[in-house]
């Protein structure tokens, strides 16, 4: 994404009817340790990206994974296409960057650029880094014997998590619009790091009950002194995001599209899938 002559010549080469840009360095713990990478990767390979279609193909659509975590410090709950930006870490203001970038480019020269603000969307795809695959993983190997505890950070932070797959099918139709424009894809459910944790460890046959606040706080295995989660402190942010919720209203009313799988469901086929995998 950095390499704009090597996105240039690609773009030139093959005049793409559709370009879905997903590329980025996507873990927001990462960007507070890797801040000018991020921004490398995220605001400049962006602008390279619109740069070569405007340059070599301007017929080529476009979708830009833009993200809630523009959100940040939120000024509403739950979030739509009009609630103001805060963003919390050197990611989000990385994404911020490209948002704008397609705005402006789509403004400037009547392109047909697109801004997907998705919500968290998880699979059992989901990289192990991320908080829930990293529990559907944990709770699948300790129930099966294969791991002692699970580290966490922040239990209290709440997000919007729904299911990759529905929102691949959002970005598709995003681009088959008649117009460019920008839409939110969530669930518009906010669930805690605590429940996710709960739920998962549930699918997996074990029930979770917890004790202690906030740095002390850990989840025992009911009804036993038996410690399966921990926190430890290194998994905090500098800055946190602390509830995301999205209201999707507009691509509902505009394209039909509607998450169809949500919480519950969502973290059983993913520990089902991390079981399997396992046994
Ligand atoms: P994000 O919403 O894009 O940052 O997705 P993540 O899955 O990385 O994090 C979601 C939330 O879970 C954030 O508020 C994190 O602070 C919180 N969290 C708590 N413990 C952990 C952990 O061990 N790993 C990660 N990645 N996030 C954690």
């Amino acid at each position: 994404m950095t390499d704009h002559q090597f996105i240039n010549d690609l773009i030139k080469k093959h005049g793409f009817d559709e370009v879905y840009h997903l590329a980025g360095q996507s873990f927001v713990w990462l960007s507070f340790s890797n801040p000018i990478y991020t921004h490398n990767v995220n605001a400049m390979g962006t602008l390279n990206l619109v740069e070569a279609i405007r340059e070599e193909s301007p017929r080529s659509k476009m979708y830009f994974a833009a993200t809630s975590e523009l959100y940040g410090k939120v000024k509403e709950i739950p979030q739509n296409e009009e609630t103001p930006f805060h963003p919390r870490s050197p990611y989000a203001t990385s994404k911020l960057a490209g948002f704008w970038t397609m705005k402006n480019y789509r403004e400037s020269y009547n392109l047909f650029l697109c801004n997907g603000i998705l919500f968290n969307h998880e699979s059992e795809m989901r990289g192990p880094e991320f908080v829930t695959r990293k529990i559907t993983l944990a709770a699948a190997k300790i129930s099966l014997g294969m791991q002692d505890h699970l580290e966490l950070g922040n239990l209290d932070a709440k997000r919007d998590w729904g299911y990759a797959k529905d929102y691949v099918y959002g970005m598709w139709l995003i681009l088959q619009h008649d117009k460019p424009d920008d839409f939110v894809l969530a669930t518009n459910e906010a669930h805690s790091v605590r429940e996710f944790a709960e739920a998962a460890f549930g699918h997996a046959g074990i029930d979770i009950e917890w004790q202690g606040q906030d740095e002390d706080t850990v989840g025992l295995k009911r009804g036993t002194d038996q410690v399966l989660i921990k926190i430890n402190p290194e998994f905090y942010r500098p800055a946190e995001v602390d509830v995301l919720q999205g209201d999707y209203s507009k691509v509902k009313k505009v394209l039909g599209w509607e998450p169809k799988i949500k919480f519950k469901e969502l973290a059983k086929l993913m520990v089902e899938h991390d079981l399997s995998l396992f046994r």
